[in-house]
C-alpha cells in the first residue's frame, strides 16, 4: 500500500430517524445556550419546529438563506446573531442554509449545528462560499466546519423526488472525484465507494416512493459519506466545470452536477481506471459514466444543459473559464476535448 495522510475533521454526527429530538442535548454538549435558527423562506415551518423544540433557548429565526450566500445576507445574519446574543447557529436545510451558517461562523467563530435536509454534503466540509458583486469566492477555514451534524432522515421525506435524485447525484459527484483525487487514500476510497453504493440503492426507491423510510435513511447515510470525502480530498474537472456553470451562468447547483458528472467521468475514464471500476461496481452497469447517466435519465432527472437554461453560445466561454487556471485532474486538460465534453453535456447525449 502506498503511504498516505488522512486528516480527521473534528465533527460529531448524530444519525437516525427522530434524532432531531436530541438537539437540546447537543446544544448542551457544545456549552451553548441561545441558538439562532437559520432556514430558507420555504423551510420556515421546519425552523419553527426547531425553535419550538428549543423553547426559551431559541434566540430567534433568520429565514432568508438563499443560494450562493450573498454577502449582504451574510452581513444581515451576522448582525441578527450578534443583536440576539446567539452563542450558536442551528442551520436546518440544504447547502444554502448551511452555507449561511458558515458565513456567520467565518466572521464570528459561532459554532454551527447543521441539520441537513438535502444530500449536498456541505455540513461535512470546512469549505465556504460567499458571493460579492456577482462573484462567488470560496475558501477553506476550520471555523466554518459544523461542530455537530444531526442527520434525521425524517426531515428529508419532504424533499421533492426530482430534487432528491439530483441532490443524490450531486453527492455522488463528491465521492466520484474523491476516488481519483491526487490526495485520495484508502479511507476516503472506502467512504466514497460505500457512499455511491448507498445512494445508488436509495434513489430508485425514493423515486418509486418518496417516503420510503429505509431508502431516505440510506440516501442520507450515503450523502454523509460523500460529503466527508468532499471535505477530505481535492476535487477536479467536474467540480471546476460545475462551479463555472453555476457561478457564471447561474445554473441550478444539483441539476448541473447531475448533467455534467457522466461526461466528466467519461473524460477522465482513460486516466483513472481504478476509480471508474469502483464507481461501476458500486452502481452496476457497463461503465461508471453510463451508470450515472442512466441513473439520472431513468429517474426523470435532467440530462442536458440546454434544458436547464444554458445557451449554446455560452459553451465557448464556459470552456475558456474552465481552462483558465490549471488544477490537478487525472487526465490532462485538453481544450478540444473539454469543449466536446461541454457540447455533449449541453445536448444530453449518453456517454459512449
Ligand atoms: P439548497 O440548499 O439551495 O436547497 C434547494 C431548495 O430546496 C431550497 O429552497 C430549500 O429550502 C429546499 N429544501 C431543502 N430541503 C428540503 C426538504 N427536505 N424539503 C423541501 N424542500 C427542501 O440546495 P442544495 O443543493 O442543498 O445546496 C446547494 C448550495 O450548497 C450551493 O450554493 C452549493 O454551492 C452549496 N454547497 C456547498 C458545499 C460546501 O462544501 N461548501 C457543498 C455542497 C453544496
Amino acid at each position: 500500500m502506498k503511504s498516505f495522510v488522512y486528516q480527521n475533521l473534528p465533527s460529531r454526527v448524530v444519525f437516525g430517524a427522530g434524532s432531531l429530538a436530541q438537539l437540546p442535548q447537543e446544544m448542551d454538549a457544545l456549552g451553548a445556550a441561545r441558538a439562532l435558527v437559520l432556514c430558507t423562506p420555504g423551510q420556515r415551518a421546519s425552523a419553527e419546529r426547531v425553535a419550538a423544540l428549543l423553547g426559551a433557548r431559541a434566540a430567534g429565526i433568520f429565514d432568508r438563506a438563499v443560494m450562493h450566500v450573498p454577502i449582504e445576507t451574510a452581513r444581515e445574519a451576522r448582525e441578527v446573531a450578534s443583536r440576539l446574543n446567539a452563542d450558536c447557529a442551528v442551520a436546518i436545510g440544504g447547502g444554502s442554509t448551511t452555507g449561511l451558517g458558515k458565513a456567520i461562523a467565518l466572521d464570528s467563530g459561532l459554532p454551527i449545528i447543521a441539520i441537513p435536509t438535502t444530500y449536498a454534503g456541505s455540513e461535512m466540509t470546512p469549505i465556504y462560499g460567499i458571493t460579492e458583486a456577482g462573484l462567488k469566492k470560496t475558501g477553506k477555514d476550520a471555523r466554518v466546519l459544523p461542530r455537530t451534524v444531526i442527520y434525521d432522515p425524517e426531515l428529508s421525506m419532504g424533499l421533492p423526488v426530482g430534487m432528491s435524485i439530483t441532490s443524490g447525484i450531486n453527492a455522488m459527484a463528491h465521492a466520484a472525484e474523491g476516488l481519483y483525487a491526487t490526495d485520495a487514500n484508502p479511507i476516503t476510497d472506502l467512504m466514497a465507494q460505500e457512499g455511491i453504493a448507498a445512494l445508488g440503492r436509495a434513489l430508485p426507491r425514493i423515486h418509486a416512493q418518496a417516503d420510503d423510510a429505509e431508502a431516505r435513511s440510506d440516501a442520507l447515510y450515503g450523502a454523509w459519506l460523500c460529503g466527508t470525502v468532499l471535505g477530505a480530498v481535492g476535487m477536479a474537472l467536474h467540480h471546476k466545470l460545475c462551479h463555472t456553470l453555476g457561478g457564471s451562468f447561474n445554473l441550478p447547483h444539483a441539476e448541473t452536477h447531475t448533467i455534467v458528472l457522466p461526461h466528466a467521468l467519461a473524460y477522465n475514464a482513460p486516466a483513472a481506471t481504478q476509480a471508474m471500476e469502483r464507481i461501476r461496481r458500486a452502481l452496476g452497469g457497463a461503465s461508471a459514466a453510463q451508470a450515472v447517466y442512466d441513473l439520472a435519465h431513468t429517474h426523470g432527472a435532467p440530462v442536458a444543459l440546454k434544458d436547464i437554461g444554458l445557451r449554446e453560445a455560452d459553451l465557448d466561454k464556459a470552456c475558456e473559464i474552465a481552462m483558465s487556471n490549471q488544477y490537478p485532474n487525472p487526465r490532462a486538460l485538453e481544450r478540444g476535448a473539454v469543449r466536446q465534453l461541454l457540447q455533449d453535456a449541453y445536448e444530453g447525449t449518453r456517454p459512449a
